[in-house]
């Protein structure tokens, strides 16, 4: 049986993670600071003999013994990680080290949760791994996509300087059940704010575009990723369908037959215009590519805020 370590196991991703590991009969560690993550997400997993909780930030050096590590640890919606920058690029470059000298001492294959930000606002679309992208390095983005790209750059100086065992993939907008309801993502918003009744704030004009993966499919293609023995990364884990923000908008408001008024807000400083991730290496060197079209992902999310909302009060019902 193998031990597993996820750091941000709590968040929205990490959560799936531990709950398919689990599920596939490994021993799974779940570390978290529990800044954007919650226990609510992993309250079912508790009880589950093979399953662990231990709060702590990444940012400090941890010793386990493991036999692999999902390196997810890090706020991924921009009003998150732009709340604490300084804290944020703490977390990609403290955390990747302490990760990796956690695999180097332990001799364990670690998986870092890259982002199609190490792509910034793409001048090459869509985008292929090989692309090395068009990042802002001091703008308000700068804290995540930087020290995401510094996170790479310690894998690979791991790997070649210590041999250790490492895996990249970057991963494109992932979105699905358990996301916050305050997350500032764009399909929990408009989901929220759908069944709320409330404005649905396109920024922009929402002619920009991105590729939206359900969480389940991305959860796939990470555990093919660590489980591949031949193939190091960077690997894009996405969706290739693209749509406007607009078009998200129309479509969230069809789903839910929501009477809320579609509103136009200012655009986010360096917001990216086009996004769309070429799986072309996924697919050949993983056999994985995504199986839940938009439409189907957002029925299953919409279900889930919904359990969770009470539409007449415009409360939470927790
Ligand atoms: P999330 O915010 O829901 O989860 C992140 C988790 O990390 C949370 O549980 C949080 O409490 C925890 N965390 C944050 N800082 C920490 C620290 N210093 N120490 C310990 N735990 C810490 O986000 P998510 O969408 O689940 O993203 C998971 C990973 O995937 C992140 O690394 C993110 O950058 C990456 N990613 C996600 C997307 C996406 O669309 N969801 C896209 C690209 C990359
Ligand atoms: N967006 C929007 N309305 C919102 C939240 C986001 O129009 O309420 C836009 C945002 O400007 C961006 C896209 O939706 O163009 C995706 O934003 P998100 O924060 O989900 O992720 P990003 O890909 O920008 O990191």
């Amino acid at each position: 049986m193998k031990r597993i370590l996820v750091t941000g196991g709590a968040g929205f991703i990490g959560s799936h993670l531990c709950e398919r590991l689990l599920k596939d009969g490994s021993e799974v560690i779940c570390l978290d600071n529990f800044f954007t993550g919650r226990k609510e997400n992993i309250s079912h997993l508790i009880g589950n003999p093979g399953f662990e909780i231990i709060r702590h930030d990444v940012i400090e050096p941890v010793l386990l013994e493991v036999d692999e590590i999902y390196n997810l640890a890090c706020p991924a919606s921009p009003v998150h990680y732009q709340y604490n920058p300084v804290k944020t690029i703490k977390t990609n470059i403290m955390g990747a080290l302490n990760m990796l000298g956690l695999a180097k001492r332990v001799r364990a294959r670690i998986l870092q949760a890259s982002t199609s930000e190490v792509y910034g606002d793409p001048k090459v679309h869509p985008q292929p791994e090989s692309y090395w992208g068009n990042a802002n390095p001091i703008g308000f983005r700068a804290c995540y996509d930087e020290g995401k790209r510094c996170a790479e750059s310690l894998m690979f100086a791991y790997h070649r300087q210590n041999g250790v065992d490492i895996r990249v993939v970057r991963i494109f907008n992932t979105y699905g059940p358990r996301m916050l309801e305050n997350d500032g993502r764009v399909v929990s918003n408009f989901i929220v704010q759908a069944l709320r009744g409330l404005d649905m704030t396109v920024y922009g004009d929402g002619s920009q575009t991105r590729s939206f993966c359900y969480v389940d499919d991305l959860v796939d293609g990470l555990i093919k990723m660590m489980e591949n023995d031949g193939v190091a990364g960077p690997v894009n884990l996405g969706n290739p369908g693209e749509f406007t923000v607009l078009e998200l908008a129309n479509m969230v408001k069809r789903l839910t037959s929501s009477s809320s008024n579609i509103v136009f807000k200012e655009l986010p400083p360096d917001d990216p215009v086009q996004r769309r991730p070429d799986i072309t290496l996924a697919k050949e060197s993983l056999g994985w590519r995504p199986l839940v079209g938009l439409e189907e992902g957002l029925l299953k999310s919409i279900e889930y805020f919904r359990s969770r909302i009470s539409p007449a009060s415009g409360l939470s019902s927790l």
